[in-house]
């Protein structure tokens, strides 16, 4: 028997940026605690309350203080756990929320170099392929496979699958979300990684070509369904939450726990159904509510504090995967489809069929992924590598990184590049990005 576990809540204050100087601070960090000032809460309609408590709260505001949270701090106060929590072969999920501008690409992605500005999710790559290389030395066969999604206006988007030159395509596919013990993202890449620096190089390649369906959006005066749809999902995950926080309501809410409306509000959107395992299924979570101390951004704050000390009360129940052998598991999902295919066949009540359908194709994705041989997926992977190094020629992305340096170079000779705007921001949101106001 596992019991359950709260959801590992942190926040996060960044320094006054730029566009901040001068302005009031208007929340503090002391221990574990987040305060806000006295004036500002009276002043305010909104803050009723004056303390926030979390497992974890981060002052990243002044680099000379004693408790200042670096990138290296944060990543052993919040993600660490993680390479044991994977190792240990359990579910683990991180996730930021906070308003656009505080922190969330600098917490989770920061900067390739120098390393102290690497984020969270670099520090962790680089942790389990060290842990790994250690097993590999013991002699033990360990593989590792990489997805990488983006969830934009209610399109799920697989940002692993190179855009050939045609990012509109790329952005329309719809895939199919799955959630049947965890969640599976039907047909989505699936690409062996071998090295940190094979992951990054992946990462890397999406900084690059990101502005593709951005830019066109923008220009088209599509911002305002962007935004909506944006808010909506928050909407929608925030009514998750909220029901996930009470105990009463909690108990319906587990995925593929009977029939009925309980996966419902999950289904709302795109956003919450990815998350729905991290938040109420089998995974052992982590979240971080990335905060601006300037009183301009107050009202947003005060949000996300609400938000993720609701968060706090979530308890999810985490169990390790037991040992199991590729081909008795294909085996066994075979037989699992057989039986669904049989069950489909004679059901005769449309509600009753549909959600058979929906477990089938789901069987039938988990199928997929386990079926290929890890050779064969290897060799996948080369053909899309060298496949989105020339996306980036044609794009004329301007700064080879190190890591694609190698790649890149032998193919930069012939290469025939098209007209194009790139956006050198230093800031790694802008990066990369342009915005065209009509
Ligand atoms: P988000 O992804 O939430 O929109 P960003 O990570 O892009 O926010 O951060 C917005 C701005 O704040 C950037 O200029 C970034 O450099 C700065 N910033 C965010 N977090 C920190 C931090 N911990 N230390 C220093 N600067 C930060
Ligand atoms: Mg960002």
């Amino acid at each position: 028997m596992t019991d359950k576990e709260a959801v590992c809540v942190g926040v996060r204050l960044r320094p006054f940026v730029a566009y901040e100087q001068g302005q009031q601070q208007c929340l503090t960090i002391s221990g574990n605690v987040v305060h806000v000032d006295p004036n500002v809460a009276e002043q305010s309609q909104k803050a009723k309350v004056s303390e926030f408590a979390f497992d974890c709260a981060m002052d990243s505001t002044d680099p000379d203080a004693p408790d200042y949270v670096s990138q290296d701090r944060c990543y052993d106060l919040m993600a660490k756990r993680m390479v044991d929590h994977v190792l240990g072969g359990y579910f683990s999920c991180l996730f930021c929320y906070g308003q656009t501008g505080t922190g969330k690409t600098t917490t989770i992605m920061g900067k390739v170099e120098p390393v102290s500005k690497q984020g969270l999710l670099l520090r962790l790559m680089n942790d389990l392929f060290s842990e790994m290389t250690a097993l590999q030395d013991e002699g033990l066969e360990v593989h590792c496979k990489v997805q990488m999604l983006e969830v934009y206006n209610e399109k799920v988007r697989d940002l692993l699958v190179p855009m050939n030159g045609n990012s509109a395509l790329a952005l329309n596919v719809p895939f199919d979300i799955f959630v049947q013990q965890r969640t599976y993202v039907k047909g989505v890449a699936d690409e062996p990684v071998d090295s940190f620096e094979n992951c990054v190089q992946l990462i890397e390649c999406n900084e690059k070509v990101e502005e593709g369906p951005h830019q066109s959006s923008n220009v088209s005066g599509e911002r305002l369904v962007e935004l909506t749809f944006i808010n909506q999902s928050l909407m929608w995950l925030a009514s998750c939450i909220q029901a996930l926080a009470k105990p009463e309501t909690r108990k319906s809410m587990v995925p593929g726990a009977g029939t009925g409306n309980l996966m419902s509000r999950f289904r709302n959107s795109k956003l919450t159904l990815l998350l729905s395992n991290a938040l109420s299924g089998n995974s052992k979570t982590s979240m971080i509510g990335t905060l601006s101390p300037a009183l301009a951004n107050f009202e947003e704050s005060y949000s996300t504090l609400t938000f993720a000390s609701t968060v706090k009360n979530i308890k999810i129940k985490a169990k390790p995967a037991s040992a199991v052998d590729k081909d008795a598991l294909v085996k066994s999902l075979q037989e699992e489809l057989q039986a669904l295919k049989e069950q489909l066949a004679a059901s005769e009540e449309k509600v009753h069929a549909d959600a058979l359908t929906d477990k089938l194709e789901a069987t039938e994705a988990l199928m997929e992924r386990y079926r290929k041989g890890w050779e064969e997926a290897q060799t996948e992977a080369k053909r899309l590598m060298s496949q989105r190094g020339a996306d980036l020629e044609k794009l004329g992305a301007p700064r080879w990184s190190w890591a694609m340096h190698s790649v890149l170079a032998a193919k930069r000779e012939d290469s025939k590049r098209i007209p194009h705007l790139v956006n050198y921001s230093d800031d790694p949101y802008m990066r990369g990005r342009l915005t065209f106001h009509p």
